[in-house]
C-alpha cells in the first residue's frame, strides 16, 4: 500500500505556467513582501519586487518560496482512512467527498448541527476565510467555527477594540516608521520574523531615532536597540505600568490630549501610582534606572511608536499587557498623531484579513457581531437567508478542542489551512482528543502532522496556484495572483467547499470563483468596522493595495486611523486600569526555569511549508533548547548534546544550544518542529480570560541531562 507521506508527486506536469513571469506576494508572513515568480528553462525561481512593504527586500523564506511548488511529497489525490484502525489510502475525489458528506450528514442527524467543528487558518485568503465562515453558518448551520489566529492575534485584537474601538494591527502604514523619534517594542523581534521590515527601523535610526526593546531574550532586534529591557517573562504589564508611573510623576504626559480625546485616565493614574521603579525592578528584573531612562526618552520624544507582538500577547494576561501599552500611548497623546501610536505586528500571512471576515467564533464579516440583531440582519440579507437561521457565537479554539469527542460536544472537525497537532498548546492532549473524533477532515497541500491522523485528506492548491486577496499587517488589502495552473488531482479550497455544499443541497450559497467571493465579501462587510465596500480587484492592482476601511468607490481607503476620532461610539479612546498579575505557572523547586517559545528566521509556523524547503531545513532542521551556558553548566549539560526539557504537560528531547543572550532563569524553544522535539508538548494551555489566547510564552520547566537509558516518549 502506498504511503502518502512518501508518495512522490511529479512536479513537472503542472509547471506549464500561466505566465512566465508573475507578480505576486510571498506565501508566508503578514509583511506580504512583493515578489515575482519566474519560470525559466531550469524551473521556478523567485525575484524580489519593489513593493511598499519590502522595497525590493526578501528574507530567506521568501527567496526560497519557489521550492515549495515542486516539493516531492505534494499531495496529488485525496486519501481516505476507512475505519480508525486502518491506514490512509488513496481515493478518488468522488469517494472522498461522498465519505465527507455522508459522515457530516450522519453526525448532524445523530448529534445535532453543532456536532461539526470547523477550524480555519490565518494563512487563508480573505475569500476562503469568508466562504469558510459562510459554509459553517449557512451550509452546515453549526456555530462551532474558529481559527488558529486565536493562538496568534487574539489579545491585541481585543485590546485594540477596547482602547480604540477597532482592531487593525497597525493604524498607520509602515512607511511612517522612519519619522518616529523613538520606538519602543515589547515582545517583538522583526529582525528574525520579518527581516525586510528592518529597513524602516534602520532608516529611523539613520535619521537620529532611537529604538528601545523589552524582551526576555537579547534577540537580533534587541541587539540593535539603544536600550534593552531584559524583563522576566510574564512581567510586561508591570514594566509598562512602571514606565507610565515615571511619566506621570515627571509630568511628561499630555493632559490636554487626555482631556480632549480619551476617557478613563483617573483609574489608570491611580493604578500606576504603586508601580514605582524599585518595585518594578523587583517584579521585572529590569534595573530601576533603566525604567526611568526609558520613560524619560519616551516622554521627551516628539513622535513615538509603541509596538507589541506575540511575546507580550501570548500570555494568560495578554489583553492586560497590551492595554498597559495602549494606556502608555494614550497618556502621551500619541494615537492619531503623525509618525506615532500603538501597533501590533500581525504574524500569519493573512492574520489580519483572516480575523475580519467570519472565521472567528463570535464574528460575522466586516467585524460584525453574531450577538447584534442589526449585524445579523445585514449579513443574512447578503447571504439570502433569514437572520434567525444564523447560529450564535461558537466555541473559541481552546474550548472547541476540549469539546472534541465529548458527549454533547464536537464529533467531527474540519481543518483548513492549519496544523494544530504541532501548533496547539499542550499538544499531547490534542493528540488524544483527535483520536476520539468520529471524523477528522483536513484540507492541505501536504501530509501535515494533523493530516496524517485524519480520516479524509483533501489535496488543495497552494499560494501560486490560486488567486485571492490578503490583508497585510498594515490593513492593506493586496492581490495574490495565480502564477501556475491547478496541479492534476488537486482542487482549490473554494471548489471543495462549493462541491460539498452542492452535495448537501446548498451549493447555491457558495462561490468557487475568488473574485465573485470577494465581491460578495465587500457587500457583507459594507458598513461594518472592517469595511471593504469600495475595494475591487481592479483597484487593488491599480493602487498597490487599498487600506480598509474603504466604504465606497470614491473613498481612497484609510492608511491612517484616529487622526480626528477613534472608532468608539463617542469617538473617544478608552483607558483600562491594569494590574500586574503573575503568569498562570511560575517556576518552583521542581520546575525552576521559565520556558518561552517562538520563531526562527528560516522556519515558519508549524513548519508544514518550510520544513519541506531543503534550503531552509538544512539551516535549522530540528528543535533545540536555547540556554545560558552558566545555567547549562550548573546542570552538567554541554553545548550541542541532547537534553530533556520537562514541564507539567510532558517532556521533549532536543539538543542544547548555548547562548549568552538569554536570561539565566529562562530557556527558549522554537515551536516549528514535530515529534520528540515538539515544543508544544510542553506549553501551558491556560488562556487569557477574554481573548482566550494560550500562554505559549511562559511555562515552568526543568532542563536536565538525558538519562543514560531513555524511556520511549
Ligand atoms: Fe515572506 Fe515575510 Fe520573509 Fe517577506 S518577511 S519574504 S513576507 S516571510
Amino acid at each position: 500500500m502506498p504511503d502518502p507521506a512518501t508518495a512522490r508527486g511529479v512536479a513537472a506536469p503542472h509547471l506549464s505556467a500561466l505566465a512566465a513571469r508573475t507578480e505576486t506576494h510571498c506565501p508566508y508572513c503578514a509583511l506580504q513582501c512583493g515578489m515575482t515568480l519566474l519560470q525559466n528553462a531550469t524551473g521556478l525561481e523567485v525575484a524580489a519586487r519593489d513593493f511598499p512593504t519590502n522595497k525590493g527586500g526578501l528574507c530567506r523564506k521568501g527567496w526560497t518560496a519557489a521550492e515549495l511548488l515542486t516539493a516531492p511529497d505534494r499531495l496529488r489525490s485525496p486519501w481516505l482512512r476507512r475505519g480508525r484502525e486502518n491506514a490512509l489510502e488513496p481515493a478518488t475525489w468522488e469517494e472522498a467527498l461522498d465519505y465527507v458528506v455522508s459522515g457530516l450528514t450522519a453526525l448532524q442527524r445523530g448529534y445535532g448541527r453543532n456536532s461539526i467543528g470547523i477550524y480555519g487558518g490565518g494563512g487563508l485568503t480573505n475569500e476562503k476565510a469568508y466562504m469558510l465562515g459562510k459554509f459553517a453558518r449557512v451550509v452546515l448551520g453549526t456555530k462551532n467555527i474558529d481559527y488558529n489566529g486565536r493562538f496568534c492575534m487574539a489579545s491585541a485584537a481585543v485590546a485594540g477594540q477596547r482602547a480604540f474601538g477597532i482592531d487593525r494591527g497597525l493604524p498607520f502604514p509602515i512607511a511612517d516608521i522612519p519619522g518616529a523619534e523613538l520606538i519602543l517594542m515589547f515582545g517583538a523581534n522583526p529582525a528574525e520574523t520579518m527581516p525586510p521590515l528592518m529597513q524602516y527601523f534602520e532608516e529611523q535610526r539613520r535619521r537620529g531615532g532611537k529604538l528601545l526593546v523589552a524582551d526576555p531574550r537579547r534577540t537580533r532586534t534587541a541587539e540593535v536597540a539603544q536600550l534593552h529591557l531584559q524583563l522576566t517573562p510574564g512581567t510586561d504589564a508591570a514594566l509598562a505600568n512602571g514606565l507610565l508611573h515615571v511619566l506621570v510623576r515627571e509630568k511628561l504626559i499630555d493632559e490636554a490630549y487626555i482631556a480632549a480625546r480619551t476617557r478613563g485616565f483617573d483609574a489608570v493614574r491611580k493604578a500606576v501610582a504603586s508601580y514605582w521603579p524599585d518595585r518594578v525592578e523587583r517584579i521585572t528584573g529590569v534595573p530601576a534606572q533603566s525604567v526611568i531612562d526609558a520613560a524619560r526618552q519616551l516622554g521627551r520624544a516628539k513622535t513615538a511608536m509603541v509596538f507589541s507582538a506575540r511575546g507580550t500577547e501570548q500570555q494568560s494576561h495578554g489583553v492586560d499587557n497590551v492595554l498597559a501599552l495602549t494606556n502608555l500611548v494614550l497618556a502621551l497623546g500619541l494615537a492619531g498623531k503623525p509618525h506615532s501610536g500603538y501597533g501590533c505586528f500581525t504574524g500569519q500571512g493573512n492574520g489580519q484579513g483572516g480575523r475580519e471576515h467570519g472565521q472567528k467564533a463570535d464574528q460575522l464579516p466586516g467585524y460584525r457581531k453574531l450577538t447584534s440583531a442589526a449585524d445579523r440582519e445585514h449579513v443574512a440579507g447578503v447571504w439570502g437567508v433569514p437572520a434567525d437561521d444564523l447560529p450564535g457565537p461558537g466555541l473559541a479554539t481552546g474550548e472547541l478542542f476540549e469539546a472534541l469527542g465529548e458527549r454533547g460536544g464536537v464529533r467531527a472537525l474540519w481543518v483548513m489551512g492549519a496544523n494544530p497537532v504541532v501548533s496547539a498548546p499542550r499538544a499531547s492532549r490534542l493528540d488524544e482528543r483527535l483520536k476520539r473524533l468520529d471524523l477528522l477532515i483536513v484540507c492541505d497541500a501536504f501530509l501535515s502532522e494533523t493530516a496524517s491522523v485524519a480520516d479524509v485528506v483533501l489535496p488543495v492548491t497552494q499560494w501560486a496556484e490560486e488567486e485571492g486577496t490578503m490583508t497585510n499587517l498594515e490593513g492593506r488589502v493586496l492581490y495574490r495572483r495565480a502564477a501556475l495552473p491547478v496541479p492534476d488531482g488537486v482542487r482549490t479550497d473554494l471548489q471543495v467547499l462549493k462541491q460539498v455544499a452542492t452535495l448537501l443541497g446548498r451549493g447555491q450559497f457558495m462561490s468557487d470563483a475568488p473574485e465573485t467571493a470577494f465581491e460578495e465579501l465587500t457587500r457583507a462587510s459594507a458598513g461594518g468596522k472592517a469595511d471593504y465596500g469600495g475595494i475591487t480587484y481592479a483597484r487593488i492592482n491599480a493602487e498597490n493595495g487599498v487600506f480598509w476601511p474603504c466604504p465606497s468607490a470614491e473613498s481612497a481607503g484609510t492608511p491612517r486611523l484616529f487622526a480626528d476620532r477613534f472608532a468608539t461610539p463617542d469617538g473617544l479612546a478608552r483607558f483600562y486600569a491594569v494590574e500586574y498579575r503573575p503568569p498562570a505557572e511560575e517556576p518552583n523547586e521542581q520546575y525552576p526555569l521559565y520556558l518561552t517559545t517562538g520563531r526562527l528566521l528560516v522556519q515558519y509556523q508549524s513548519g508544514t511549508q518550510t520544513r519541506r524547503v531543503k534550503t531552509l531545513n538544512d539551516v535549522e532542521p530540528e528543535a533545540f533548547v536555547e540556554v545560558h551556558p552558566d545555567t547549562a553548566a550548573s546542570l552538567g549539560i554541554r553545548d550541542g548534546e541532547l537534553a530533556e526539557v520537562l514541564t507539567r504537560r510532558g517532556r521533549v528531547v532536543c539538543k542544547a544550544r548555548f547562548s549568552r543572550n538569554i536570561r539565566f532563569d529562562t530557556i527558549f524553544m522554537p515551536f516549528h518542529f514535530a515529534g520528540t522535539g515538539r515544543a508544544n508538548t510542553l506549553t501551558n494551555d491556560a488562556v487569557d480570560p477574554v481573548s482566550k489566547i494560550p500562554e505559549f510564552k511562559i511555562a515552568a520547566a526543568r532542563l536536565q541531562r538525558l538519562p543514560e537509558s531513555l524511556p520511549s516518549i
